[in-house]
């Protein structure tokens, strides 16, 4: 399935599940690192002034007691904060003394993983993969596995414009515009929406765009697919939710110790039945939330190896455009094994805005995976260096793509990396930890703990949802009270039944 490849190029169940069952994956090393301290500077964590949060609480004494403690303050780490505070609340307690205590340990700035190095896409993949859905997990899961990232989009979006923060996230929701590069592929795609479609998904928003109106509307020599999606700043939408859940009741208090990376978490017989331990000392928690991505294995070993998450490096470039761009330009856009967006020009100081907005602006621009092989920057987790290849076919891509809006040989304003964790399915780990990944077997030596990472490089329209899913099981836990899997979540999803998996 050729078009599948070029969806972002990230998110691709039937070659990546070959990919990471390759030897030639095997012989990287299996357990992941700490996040590397002097990671490449990404435009989004080091635009001056983006990252308020950047190095709170680095220094002075460490939280030594916590109900919950969530490692990584990347999108899950952040909303599973947002969602304790909102079911906390949501408990109705006025006039109670209970109070739930929250801790984030973030091993270097506050979202300086790949939720601060990404493309900024938040797009929820209308019908894309329909089908390999439905053979490999029936109907009703192949549905979920799509409405789950409309769910979690629109809920972004508004909580974005229930507080009016659309100009302080540069929320941009100009769809997708999907390049298609092949009369095959444009076939292979209608089936797919009409697979789509036919099992009840809400498709009416799809639009198809012949070769000449895309050529014509945004100068490119390829028909089109666009459908509802959005663009985004997701470090200051990440700020927004943790400032969010620190304000919204007194019966949930949160702390967060950037600069703090967890080194192991260990048994205690106590009432805090973990240690969560750090350089700067160690956090008393009842709950523990993974929330490390691609670095989960580092603190829990059985993530290594092709059946967990596996590291994988990923590459952006900012190019500027050498003309200012149309209204319908500013969308998001991929195909072609690469995805891209224009940034709002008057959006930022570093994007040489100004107050009309005409200027020629940056371009946001990741992928080229293609380039390196099926193993591609597996078990990569050094942030802090680029690709050198990788790199020169990024510049390379726009100028041949819109020949006349990009200038050939021109050099990217920024470049940076950053990691993301892949699973042979693509999809995610989430829920309490089990001992054994394929069967979903534990003995109960985690318990308490949990995970919720893995999202493929397709966390945007996911991880959110994820995050509310444990955030949910944890409430659930501290009332004594079971949790069910709501109806929203793809089953699969789940680490006890991860079982189901299909190669
Ligand atoms: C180059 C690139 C481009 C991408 N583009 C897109 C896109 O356009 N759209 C999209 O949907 N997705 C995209 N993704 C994927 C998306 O960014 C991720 O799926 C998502 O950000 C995952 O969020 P997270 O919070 O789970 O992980 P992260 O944001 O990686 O957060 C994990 C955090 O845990 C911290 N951490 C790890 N180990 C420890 C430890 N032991 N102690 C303390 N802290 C620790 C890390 O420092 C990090 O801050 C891209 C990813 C990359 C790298």
């Amino acid at each position: 399935m050729l078009w599948a490849v070029l969806i972002l190029s990230l998110l691709q169940n039937s070659v990546l599940s070959s990919i990471v069952n390759s030897q030639e994956a095997l012989s990287f090393q299996p357990i992941a690192s700490l996040p590397v301290a002097n990671a490449s500077k990404s435009f989004w964590i080091d635009t001056p002034g983006a990252n308020l949060l950047g190095n709170e609480g680095s220094i002075g004494p460490l939280t030594e007691d916590a109900d919950v403690c969530i490692i990584g303050a990347g999108m899950t780490g952040i909303s599973a904060t947002y969602h304790l505070a909102k079911a906390i609340e949501k408990l109705g307690l006025e006039g109670s003394s209970l109070e739930v205590k929250a801790v984030v340990l973030e091993a270097r700035e506050f979202c300086s993983g790949a939720t601060g190095r990404n493309g900024g896409h938040l797009t929820p993949y209308s019908f894309f993969n329909y089908r390999e859905y439905e053979e490999k997990y029936g109907t009703i899961e192949a549905l979920k596995s799509l409405q789950i990232e409309n769910r979690t989009a629109m809920a972004m979006v508004s909580i974005i414009q229930e507080h009016q923060l659309a100009d302080v996230v540069d929320l941009v929701a100009g769809g997708h515009l999907m390049l298609i590069s092949s009369e095959e592929e444009y076939a292979s795609l209608k089936e797919e929406y009409l697979a789509a479609s036919r099992a009840g998904l809400n498709v009416g928003d799809v639009e198809w765009l012949p070769e000449e109106d895309v050529d014509r509307i945004y100068g490119a020599s390829y028909s089109a697919v666009k459908f509802p999606a959005f663009n985004f700043w997701p470090l200051k939408f990440v700020t927004q939710l943790y400032l969010l859940a620190n304000s919204s009741t007194p019966h949930f208090s949160l702390s967060l110790h950037t600069h703090t990376p967890v080194t192991s978490v260990t048994p205690l017989s106590s009432s805090r039945i973990w240690s969560v331990n750090t350089p700067r000392g160690s956090v008393k928690c009842s709950h523990v939330l993974h929330a490390t991505n691609g670095y989960a294995s580092h603190l829990l070993p059985q993530f290594g190896g092709p059946s967990g998450i596996i590291p994988t490096r990923g590459q952006i470039v900012v190019m500027r455009a050498a003309t200012p761009v149309n209204d319908s330009w500013k969308a998001s856009w991929g195909g072609l094994d690469h995805y891209w967006f224009p940034r709002p020009v008057n959006g930022s100081i570093s994007d040489h805005g100004t107050e009309d907005g005409k200027e020629n602006p940056v371009v946001i621009l990741g992928g080229g995976r293609h380039i390196g092989g099926p193993a591609f920057e597996q078990y990569e987790t050094d942030d802090s260096v680029v690709n050198t290849a990788l790199g020169e076919e990024l510049r390379a891509f726009l100028p041949e793509t819109f020949p006349h809006m990009f200038n050939k040989g021109e050099d990217a304003e920024m470049e940076w990396t950053g990691i993301m964790g892949y699973t042979s399915m693509a999809d995610p780990f989430v829920g309490p930890i089990v001992e054994h990944l394929q069967s979903g077997a534990t003995s109960g030596i985690f318990t308490g703990q949990y995970i919720a990472a893995g999202y493929s490089g397709h966390g945007m329209p996911r991880a959110f949802s994820c995050a509310e899913a444990i955030a949910n099981m944890i409430i659930a836990a501290i009332q004594n009270k079971s949790w069910s899997t709501p109806e929203w979540l793809p089953k699969r999803y789940l680490t006890k039944n991860r079982s189901q998996e299909k190669n």
